[in-house]
Parts: structure tokens; sequence; C-alpha cells
């Protein structure tokens, strides 16, 4: 069983989605977690009552994390409430989708500038913490679009693919100091994210799936639970895909 008492873990975009059923999975095995938002102060602090009912201590912190200033107000909020954070989860993402030859420079740029950077920036705020323990798990999440590219997603795909790069690279840089970082691409998740996908679209992609459903947040999450804890301690730079077998 994994066990994640006494860490602290940090969920960006903890609020809502995947980030929110990690939160309460890592919860669930022991851990204090502090749930990152952006706007939704009201999805966060449910979160955060779901998971002190669990005997676990949470806080809510807002941040937009595509700001190096509120990111590392951030953190200093969470080692003030929580201690260091020993767990990074680099969940927030976002979309803008469009044709190639009519995105904007801002449709592009917010994408890499939350999904990518926000990645970036999170990882630099906590790693000197868990250098000073040298232990630490930094799991990104990135996307089956990251691999494979997808249609009117130009930015959102090279973010994701750009997050496998920041993985390798910090996992080899890190993995010295009792660090490890992976990535777990999901396929499709039922979250607000794909909520809106056209029911046409949505049956086509279903059919393309050898598990038959699209994914839960709460498939993703256990992942995530296991590559932080203990067990996981060899394994590092790695990509997890996780999509009922649509990409293989
Ligand atoms: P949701 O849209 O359901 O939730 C997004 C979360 O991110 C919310 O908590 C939101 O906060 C937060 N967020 C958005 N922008 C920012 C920001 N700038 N700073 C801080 N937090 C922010 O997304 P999902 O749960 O579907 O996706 C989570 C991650 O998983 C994303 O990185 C996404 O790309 C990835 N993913 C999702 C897939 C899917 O099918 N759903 C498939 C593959 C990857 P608030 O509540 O305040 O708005």
């Amino acid at each position: 069983m994994i066990n994640l008492s006494g860490k602290t873990a940090l969920v960006t975009g903890g609020s809502r989605g995947i980030g929110r059923a990690v939160a309460i999975k890592l919860a669930e095995r022991g851990a204090d977690v502090a749930v990152n938002y952006r706007e939704r102060a009201d999805a966060a602090a449910e979160v955060c009552e779901a998971i002190t009912d669990m005997g676990v201590r949470a806080v809510s912190v807002q941040a937009d994390v595509s700001s190096p200033e509120q990111v590392t107000a951030m953190v200093e909020a969470v080692h003030a409430h929580l201690g260091p954070i020993d767990i990074l989860v680099n969940n927030a993402g976002i979309v803008a989708d469009q044709y190639l030859a009519m995105m904007n420079e801002d449709q592009w740029a917010r994408v890499l500038d939350v999904s990518l950077g926000g990645a970036f920036r999170c990882t630099k705020a906590v790693v000197r913490d868990m250098m000073k323990k040298r232990w630490g798990r930094i799991v990104n999440i990135s996307s089956v679009a990251g691999l494979t590219g997808d249609i009117r997603r130009a930015n959102y795909s090279a973010a994701k693919a750009g997050l496998l790069g920041l993985t390798r690279a910090t996992a080899r840089e890190l993995a010295g100091h009792g660090i490890t970082v992976n990535a777990v691409a999901p396929g499709i998740i039922e979250t607000d994210l794909t909520a809106a996908m056209e029911p046409k679209r949505a049956e086509t992609l279903m059919a393309l799936i050898p598990l038959g459903r699209f994914g839960r947040p709460e498939d993703v999450a256990g992942l995530v639970a296991f590559l932080c804890s203990e067990e996981a301690a060899y394994i590092t730079g790695q990509v997890f895909v996780v999509d009922g077998g649509l990409h293989m």
C-alpha cells in the first residue's frame, strides 16, 4: 500500500478535473496537500474540505502559474502552512484551440506559458527544498497530444511535448539529489476540459479506444500517487501513457 504520510504535496490546478483527483488520491495515501487554483476558489475549498475530512492537512493557494511572482508567493505560502514541498505535480494546463493558419500570438504564448512555463517555474521554486532533503518527486502531466500531435492544437501539442523534454532534462539533472521526475500522458479524460467536445467527435474517438471508454480523473491519479511513492524510487525520466490503449 502506497504510504505518503509525512510528505507535503503541491498540485497545480488541483481544484478541478485530473488535479482534483490527484490531490485527493495523494491525501488518501497520507500526504498533506496544497491545492493550487487560478480562479475557482470555491472548487479549491471543496477539495481542501474533502482532504481535511481524511485527517490530513490541506491548504488552497491561488496563483496563476504563468506568473513567476505568483508562483514564488504560492510556494512561500505552502511552506508557511504545511512546510517544505516533497511532491510537486505540475498539472495546470489550458487549451486555446485553433487551426495553425489562424492561431494568433496570444493563443500560442498563453498555452505555452501556462502548460510548459508553469511547470518550469514551479519546479524551479520547489527544487532547492527537495535538494536539501535529498528526496523529491515531480510528476508532469503531459498529454497524448504531446506524443502524436493534435489538429487545431499546435500550441497545446508543443507545450505537452516540451514537458517531456523538461521531464527528461530535470530527471537527469536532479537524479543525484534523490529527486525523480516523470511524466504522465493522459488520453481523453472526462473533465471540464473535454466536456465541450462535439458528440460526433466523441463518438469517433471512442471507437478508437480499445478499452471502450473515456478515462476518469481517478484513472490518472492512481499512477501519479505511485510515481510519488517510495516504491517508484528507481523510476525517473519516463513517460507513462494512460489512454485506454488509444495510442500504442
Ligand atoms: P480542467 O480544465 O478540468 O482543470 C484545469 C485546472 O487547472 C483547474 O484547477 C484550473 O484552476 C487550473 N488552471 C488553469 N489555468 C491555470 C493557471 N494559469 N494557473 C494555475 N492553475 C490553472 O483540466 P483537466 O483536469 O482536464 O486537465 C488537467 C491537466 O491534464 C492539464 O494539464 C491538461 O492539459 C492535461 N490533460 C487533460 C486531458 C483530458 O482529457 N482532460 C488529456 C491529457 C492531458 P481553476 O479551477 O481556478 O480554473
